[in-house]
C-alpha cells in the first residue's frame, strides 16, 4: 500500500520535528520517517543528558528535554511517525516523489523535507572474521525479540547504556550473561553500573573488563564462543551462543547521496530563500544542508524549517496566497494549534 502525503520529512531530529510544527501552522499535515527507533536525532542518541544553552528563550535544557518539548509542541498537528525505517530510495514521479524505506514502506509525497543531520545512524560493527555472515542469527546489534535469548549463553560487548541495560534485562532468563568491556569505566548511567556490579557480586552475571574480542569460535556456522585479549597480555575464551554488540552508533550519509541532489562535501546545497535543493519540491534543513555561512546549530535549523514550510505551501496549494500570521493573535493559527475558544 502506498501512503499518500503532502509532506514527507526524512529525519526526526530536532530540525525534522520542528519542520512538523512549521508545516502544521500552515495547515499541512506531515509524515516523518527515521531510521532509528526513537525520535530526537543527535540530541537523543549522542547527548540526552547534556545541557544545551543556546536555544532562544530556553536558558538551559538537556538534549532529552528539548526533544520532549518539541514533541509536545507538535502534538496539535498529529504527524504520523514511521520509526525504524531508513529511507533508501527517492525519485521524482508525476506530481511529486516516490519514496521507499528499507523495510519496504512506500510513500507518494507532494513535497520532501530532508532533515537527515549527519546521515542515518548505523551500529558500529564487530570487525572479526566471519562476523558479517553470523549477523542477525548469532551476532546482534539490536534486540528485536528478547525471547530468542532465553536459556542461551550470551556475550554482551560494550560499556554504554544499551550494553548494560540489555545485560540486566536478559540475565534472568539467559543461561549465562558475560559483559565484556574494553575499559574499566563505563559510559552508562551510574545506577545501571551499580546494579550490574551488584548482580556480578551475587554471581548472576559475569563482567570482564579491559578486554577486547580478537576472534570468533565457531562450530560449523554456529557461534560457540569469543576469544578475548586481556590488558595483561593473556587470552581467554568466553563460551557464548549469541553475541550482542553495543559499540554505539556512527552516522552514514548513505542513500541520500544517491538521490541526484547537488552535494558539497557530503551535505546538500540549498538556496537561502526556501532551503530548496536543486530539485524543486525537495527541501533540506538542519545539519544536512549547506549554504554560504551555514552554521550547524539547532537554531539555524529551526529558521530553515520555517522558510521551507512557506515555500512548500506554495507548491502544495498553488495560487493560494499565504499570509504570515502571528500565533499570538491569529484565530486561524489558534484553530490549527487547537487553542481556539
Ligand atoms: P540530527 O539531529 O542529526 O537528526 C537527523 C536524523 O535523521 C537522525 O535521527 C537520523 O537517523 C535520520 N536520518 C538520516 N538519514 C536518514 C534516512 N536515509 N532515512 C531515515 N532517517 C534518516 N547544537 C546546538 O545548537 N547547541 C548545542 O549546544 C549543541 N550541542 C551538541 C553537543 C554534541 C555532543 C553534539 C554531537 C551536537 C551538538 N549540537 C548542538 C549540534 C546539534 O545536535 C545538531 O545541530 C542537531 O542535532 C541537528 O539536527 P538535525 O535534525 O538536522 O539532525
Amino acid at each position: 500500500m502506498v501512503i499518500h502525503t503532502d509532506a514527507l520529512i526524512i529525519g526526526a531530529g530536532p530540525c525534522g520535528l520542528f519542520q512538523v510544527f512549521e508545516l502544521g501552522l500552515l495547515g499541512i499535515k506531515a509524515d516523518i520517517v527515521d531510521s532509528l527507533p526513537a525520535v530526537g536525532g543527535q540530541c537523543t542518541w549522542l547527548y540526552p543528558d547534556k545541557p544545551i544553552y543556546d536555544i532562544p528563550a530556553v536558558p538551559i535544557c538537556t538534549g532529552a528535554e528539548l526533544v520532549a518539548n518539541l514533541m509536545t509542541q507538535i502534538e496539535p498537528f498529529g504527524p504520523t511517525f514511521h520509526l525504524g525505517e531508513e529511507v533508501v530510495a527517492l525519485q521524482a514521479v508525476d506530481g511529486g516523489f516516490q519514496v521507499r524505506t528499507a523495510p519496504g514502506k512506500e510513500f507518494h509525497a507532494k513535497t520532501i523535507f530532508i532533515a537527515g543531520g549527519v546521515g542515518s545512524f548505523q551500529p558500529r560493527k564487530l570487525h572479526l572474521d566471519g562476523a558479517d555472515t553470523l549477523e542477525e542469527r548469532f551476532i546482534h546489534y539490536r534486540v528485536q525479540d528478547p525471547t530468542l535469548f532465553k536459556g542461551k549463553r550470551l556475550a554482551i560487548l560494550g560499556g554504554g547504556d544499551s550494553a548494560l541495560d540489555w545485560a540486566l534485562a536478559l540475565a534472568p532468563d539467559a543461561a549465562g550473561v558475560t559483559l565484556i568491556h574494553r575499559r574499566d569505566d563505563y559510559r552508562a548511567a551510574p545506577a545501571s553500573v551499580a546494579q550490574l556490579k551488584s548482580r556480578a557480586a551475587s554471581g548472576a552475571v559475569e563482567i570482564i573488563e579491559s578486554a577486547s574480542a580478537r576472534a570468533l569460535r565457531l562450530d560449523g556456522d554456529r557461534l560457540t564462543g569469543i576469544e578475548l585479549s586481556l590488558k595483561d597480555g593473556s587470552n581467554r575464551i568466553v563460551d557464548a551462543d549469541h553475541a550482542l554488540v553495543f559499540f554505539g552508533l556512527s552516522p552514514k550519509l548513505g542513500p541520500i547521496a544517491e538521490w541526484g541532489l547537488a552535494l558539497h562535501k557530503k551535505v546538500i546545497t540549498v538556496d537561502t530563500e526556501a532551503f530548496q535543493t536543486n530539485v524543486p519540491g525537495i527541501f533540506a534543513i538542519g545539519d544536512i544542508c549547506d549554504y554560504p555561512g551555514k552554521k550547524k546549530l539547532i537554531l539555524s535549523g529551526f529558521h530553515e524549517a520555517a522558510l521551507a514550510a512557506f515555500a512548500a505551501k506554495a507548491l502544495i496549494d498553488p495560487g493560494k496566497k499565504v499570509h504570515l500570521q502571528y500565533t499570538t493573535t491569529s484565530p486561524l493559527m489558534h484553530k490549527r494549534l487547537g487553542v481556539a475558544d
